[in-house]
């Protein structure tokens, strides 16, 4: 834990002269406003620094426009992307007027929803460890001028034309779904890869490994260990930023977008998850794959609440490109120890009840960490509570499955309309314990409608031109 008096004493003419406040919005990209060193002092972790919030996309309105950004010491790091020295710190939003904790702030709702599981009685403590893939492209720029706000058309299969040539492979570059693991050269984002990691250490985060991923040249993941809701999801958000950054430094850009190539793996963000008491982890027992009943009825909680929790973990158009047959994405709701094609798997974890652990492959790294981590601990502690059945595991290859065994396992929603359809219906496993506000979900669906569903549903799509334009 580090006070705010520690933070303070680091500032001075001589050392860190600017202060760069991060805060999330809505959709889950952070924002941020840099102070000269000494307009920070001890109100700044009380009362907040003050700033418009009418910008803020899912935000307040313009007549209500004043917000505070309360710094959270444990949360500082240097920003290692600024020239000057820049401590960077990541920060909740307070209603100024009324001093309560915003109610649309993500990181407030992951702390109500730390706070509701204390309160539940269940447990004390949740872990969270995100993998996050991501692509790796050159850094071409979008054509924003063109009719559909796209630069590119590949007529013979809609693929996403990266600037670069895909065919023919004359040399070292894996071929679709050959990217786990050659050595370089034809793994040629090794050392950028490194880079990113030593990077996300000298922030402070906790890393373990990279390596390159299934999809073709340049799709990559980095591994950190798990840390408690809140501190994982800061982590992610600092992962993200210096994934971009170092990829931005040598000419390319960095994507989370999940299904960016057709016809190669997409990028999820499996999240693994446990509930802890007193110290002791309580997912571990006797059942199936070393669980624990309560383990089993959090499977449940998730699997039941699936079609809605999606709506706050796959939050993108592209997200449901990705949850298709085939391509080691989870698209049947169903549970199983190792097998991959299952969307909540149990990992091998030895002897060790401590590393005993769930984890849900649906998520992908559009979504917003702080709601998705704080709904999914919602839809768990729902199953626990109401004792939900996950019914029994599914063992096979559920690729491999007959038709008719296959019609029994209920699946994914085919686009972002069904998930928020969903949680339209199926959202008060969300409001019921006071984590998210009906307010909350009913911006989080009309935002969504309008910004990205709408917004795709009404532009002509590449592909388009190869079904129709000789019609
Ligand atoms: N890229 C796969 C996905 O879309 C996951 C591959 C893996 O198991 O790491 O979920
Ligand atoms: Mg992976
Ligand atoms: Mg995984």
């Amino acid at each position: 834990m580090t006070t705010p008096q520690e933070i303070l004493s680091m500032l001075g003419d001589e050392k860190i002269k600017m202060v760069d406040l991060k805060f999330v919005d809505m959709p889950g990209t952070w924002q941020h406003l840099t102070l000269y060193y000494n307009q920070i002092d001890e109100i700044s972790f009380t009362d907040g620094v003050p700033f418009d919030g009418s910008s803020i996309r899912g935000w307040k309105a313009i007549n209500e426009s004043d917000m505070a950004m309360v710094l959270d010491p444990n949360t500082a790091w240097i920003d290692p992307f600024m020239k000057e020295p820049t401590l960077s710190i990541i920060c909740y939003i307070k209603e100024p007027r009324t001093g309560e904790p915003y109610k649309r702030c993500p990181r407030v709702i992951a702390q109500k929803a730390m706070d509701y599981l204390v309160a539940s009685g269940i447990g004390d403590t949740v872990f969270f460890g995100p993998e996050a893939e991501f692509f790796i492209f050159d850094d071409v720029r979008f054509d924003q001028t063109a009719n559909a706000g796209f630069y590119y058309i590949d007529s013979i299969e809609g693929r996403w034309n990266t600037g670069r040539e895909e065919n023919p492979n004359l040399g070292y570059k894996p071929s679709f779904k050959g990217g786990y693991s050659p050595l370089p050269p034809i793994d040629n984002f090794h050392d950028i890869r490194t880079e990113m990691l030593l990077t996300m250490a000298d922030c402070g985060i906790p890393v373990e490994k990279q390596h390159h991923e299934v999809a073709t040249g340049g799709q990559c993941e980095l591994g950190f260990r798990f840390g408690k809701m809140l501190q994982a999801a800061d982590w992610l958000m600092t992962y993200k930023y210096i994934i971009k950054n170092v990829a931005r430094k040598y000419g390319h850009s960095a994507t989370f977008m999940p299904k960016p190539i057709f016809g190669d793996n997409g990028s999820g963000m499996h999240t693994h998850q446990s509930i802890w008491k007193n110290g002791q982890p309580l997912f571990a027992g006797d059942k199936y794959a070393g669980l624990s009943e309560t383990a089993l009825y959090y499977i449940g909680g998730i699997l039941h609440h699936a079609p809605a929790l999606l709506a706050l973990t796959n939050p993108s158009t592209n997200s449901y490109k990705r949850l298709v047959p085939g391509y080691e994405a989870p698209v049947n709701l169903a549970y199983s120890q190792g097998n991959r094609s299952a969307s909540i798997r149990i990992p091998l974890s030895g002897t060790n009840p401590k590393a005993k652990r769930l984890e849900f492959r649906c998520p992908d790294g559009t979504c917003n960490p702080y709601l998705a981590f704080a709904a999914m601990l919602c839809a768990g502690l729902d199953g626990i509570k109401n004792k939900i059945d996950p019914g029994d595991p599914l063992d096979e290859n559920i690729y491999e499955l007959t038709p008719e065994v296959l019609a029994q396992v209920p699946s994914t929603p085919g686009s972002l309309e069904l998930a928020l359809e969903a949680l339209g219906k199926d959202y008060k496993f969300l409001t019921e314990p006071g984590v998210f506000t009906e307010d909350i979900i009913e911006t989080w669906i009309n935002y969504k409608l309008h910004t990205e569903v709408n917004s795709i549903r009404l532009r002509p799509h590449p592909y388009e031109f190869s079904l129709y334009y000789d019609a």
